[in-house]
C-alpha cells in the first residue's frame, strides 16, 4: 500500500483536506507561506514540519513555546518527533486536525502504543528499552521518544460539508 495519509480539519466552518505523501514536507504555522496557513491566534507563526522518514509520517513541533497535544493526550514538546498514523489526532490551540487513512486500514485490531526512541546520533529509530544504539554507539540517553500508534481506527465522518482541497498547494 502506497504510503500516503490525509490531514482533515475544520476552519472557518469549512473541512479542510490535505493529501501527504512519501515526497511531502510541509510546514504549519501562522506564519503566511506555510504549507497550511491556520488563522487561530493560539497558533505560533511556525508550529510543526510533516515529513515522512524511516517508513513513517513525521510531526515535529518547531515551537518553544506552543506544544502540540497528540491524540488528546501526550504533549509534543519543542523539537519532539512523534509518529503519525490514521486515527491519530494533532491539536494546536482550539484547532484539531484528524490523520485519516487514503485506504481503509482494517479495523478488528486493537490500538497499540509503541514507543521508541531516535538515536541522537545517527537518527535510526531503535527500542526504547535500549541504553545504546547498536549501530553507532550513540548514548540514548535524553534521546527523542517517538510514539507510535501501531493501529488506528479511521475517522469516520458523516457530515455533508464544503470539502477544501488543499493538496493542490503541496
Ligand atoms: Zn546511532
Amino acid at each position: 500500500m502506497a504510503a500516503a495519509i490525509w490531514l482533515e480539519w475544520r476552519e472557518s466552518n469549512r473541512m479542510h483536506v490535505k493529501a501527504i505523501n512519501e515526497r511531502s514536507r510541509l510546514t504549519i504555522g501562522r506564519k503566511p507561506g506555510s504549507d497550511i496557513v491556520l488563522a487561530d491566534p493560539l497558533i505560533p507563526r511556525e508550529q510543526a514540519f510533516i515529513y515522512f522518514d524511516g517508513g513513517n509520517f513525521l510531526v515535529r513541533n518547531l515551537s518553544k513555546n506552543n506544544p502540540i497535544l497528540f491524540n488528546q493526550r501526550w504533549t509534543i514538546a519543542h523539537d519532539q518527533i512523534v509518529a503519525l498514523q490514521p486515527g491519530d489526532t494533532l491539536t494546536f490551540g482550539y484547532l484539531k486536525i484528524n490523520i485519516t487513512a487514503s485506504q481503509s486500514p482494517s479495523s478488528h485490531r486493537r490500538s497499540q502504543v509503541i514507543f521508541k526512541v531516535r538515536c541522537p546520533a545517527c537518527h535510526r529509530i531503535l527500542d526504547h528499552e535500549l541504553n545504546d544504539c547498536p549501530w553507532c554507539k550513540a548514548s540514548l540517553a535524553g534521546a527523542e521518544a517517538l510514539i507510535y500508534h501501531a493501529e488506528g481506527k479511521q475517522k469516520v465522518d458523516s457530515e455533508q460539508e464544503d470539502i477544501v482541497d488543499d493538496s493542490a498547494s503541496i
